[in-house]
């Protein structure tokens, strides 16, 4: 069974500094090869509490979006994490340019460890074992960022992380069948380079995935109980749309 588990649903500043949500990133097992993706503070902790249990140590590899602490911060201990300590080589780490180049959030002693670091980039395809992913494109946050879309024989798994919405956003990541959006806005705040519902509904509405997950919420989704919304938005947009919640584990 293919599965995909939050380990964390914080996003922005204020629930992960208050861990009103955990901001353990996000676990992916498919066709027998398993990632995280963007391990934000707390990301070891609660793969090991984990129940059923993750093998976290067995990860083939790490998706880093952005440099960002609440994406980023536990990205050196997952490295350790997936070679034994430094011990053994292995692993893929994807992650943009200035986490690598400019003020590294990816550590200088620990570069050797995995089997490969590979710079993302707009437009560029790379592999975890026989897993493809493409990345659409740059999205709009203030540091280099981008997405992916996982392609499987029969589906095609999308991540949006953190951006402001912009109309190619919905170009790019057409042919999804799954849905994953970092939300964290309830509603639009200028200058804050984030999706809210709206956009998110937006986007959801004109891709027309099978299945929507929101994650990734800042204070004001928490304060408007997101959870209780959900049928109401996928009525809205016309798709099952799912509301992470920590520890959910969604299996295909
Ligand atoms: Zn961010």
């Amino acid at each position: 069974m293919n599965f995909i588990k939050f380990l964390g649903t914080a996003g922005a500043r204020f629930v992960m500094i208050s861990q009103l949500r955990y901001s353990g990133g996000i676990f992916f097992s498919i066709d027998g090869t398993s990632f995280i993706v963007d391990p934000g503070p707390g990301t070891l902790i609660r793969a090991i509490n984990s129940r059923p249990k993750l093998n976290i140590s067995k990860i083939d590899g790490i998706f880093l979006s952005h440099r960002h602490l609440d994406h980023s911060c536990e990205i050196n201990l997952m490295i350790e994490v997936m070679t034994e300590g430094g011990f053994k080589k292995r692993g893929i780490v994807f992650a943009p340019s200035d986490c690598l180049f400019k003020d590294p959030v990816i550590l200088l002693y620990c570069r050797d460890f995995p089997e490969k670091i590979q710079v993302i980039e707009e437009e560029k395809i790379f592999y975890i074992n026989n897993l493809r992913f493409e990345i659409p494109v740059k999205h709009r946050h203030g540091v280099e960022t981008y997405g992916f879309k996982l392609k499987m024989k029969n589906k095609t798994i999308s991540y949006i992380p953190d951006t402001e919405f912009f109309p190619e956003l919905i170009d790019r990541y057409k042919g999804s069948q799954i849905l994953i959006l970092n939300t964290v806005l309830y509603e639009k705040r200028e200058n804050i380079q984030h999706l809210c519902l709206l956009e998110a509904e937006q986007i959801i509405k004109n891709i027309k995935p099978e299945k929507a997950i929101l994650t990734h919420f800042g204070m004001s989704m928490l304060k408007n109980k997101i959870w209780e919304k959900k049928d109401e938005i996928s009525e809205r947009v016309g798709t099952e749309v799912i509301i992470a919640n920590d520890g959910m584990n969604f299996e295909f």
